[in-house]
């Protein structure tokens, strides 16, 4: 049995804005920036679904699913992305193998909470494993975050 690799990145802007939580994986991170998106613009929740999307053989990005001209989806709880498309994976047999996550952000300081979302993540897709890590742009002006993540599945049909 050989696994399926994805791989998928994620990429917001950030700007200044306290009204509006940070999450990233589900967890809140307590800080002076937003994401600017059409959901909660949770990075690791979209990348993680993307990946799996990928390693399936899908050519549907998580944009098409959940359109974001669509008012359904305005401030969206991203997990609702993930679980649709870990049901999508069971129905084809799938089970996740392995992950791994890199987090990229300049302006917040991530790995505090690092360990926090990887329970978390671990606990929203049924694995005993997972890797997380976090670096920088290296660039004081950069006012993005991006997420990549690259998976393995296994098939069990
Ligand atoms: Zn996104």
């Amino acid at each position: 049995m050989y696994p399926f690799i994805g791989f998928a990145k994620d990429i917001h802007n950030l700007r200044h804005d306290q009204t509006r939580p940070l999450i990233l994986g589900g967890i809140t991170i307590p800080c002076e920036y937003a994401i600017i998106a059409h959901s909660d613009g949770d990075v690791v929740y979209h990348a993680v679904a993307s990946a799996i999307l990928g390693a399936m053989g899908s050519s549907t990005t998580i944009g098409e699913i959940f359109n974001d001209q669509d008012s359904t989806w305005k401030n969206m709880d991203s997990l609702q992305i993930v679980t649709y498309v870990m049901q999508l994976m069971e129905k084809q047999h799938y089970a996740i193998h392995n992950i791994d996550i890199t987090i990229v952000c300049e302006q917040v300081r991530l790995a505090p909470y690092l360990q926090t979302i990887q329970k978390h993540l671990m606990n929203v897709l049924h694995i005993a494993h997972l890797g997380i890590k976090c670096t920088r742009f290296e660039d004081p002006q950069n006012q993005q975050i991006e997420c990549d993540v690259i998976c393995s599945l296994i098939n069990h049909n």
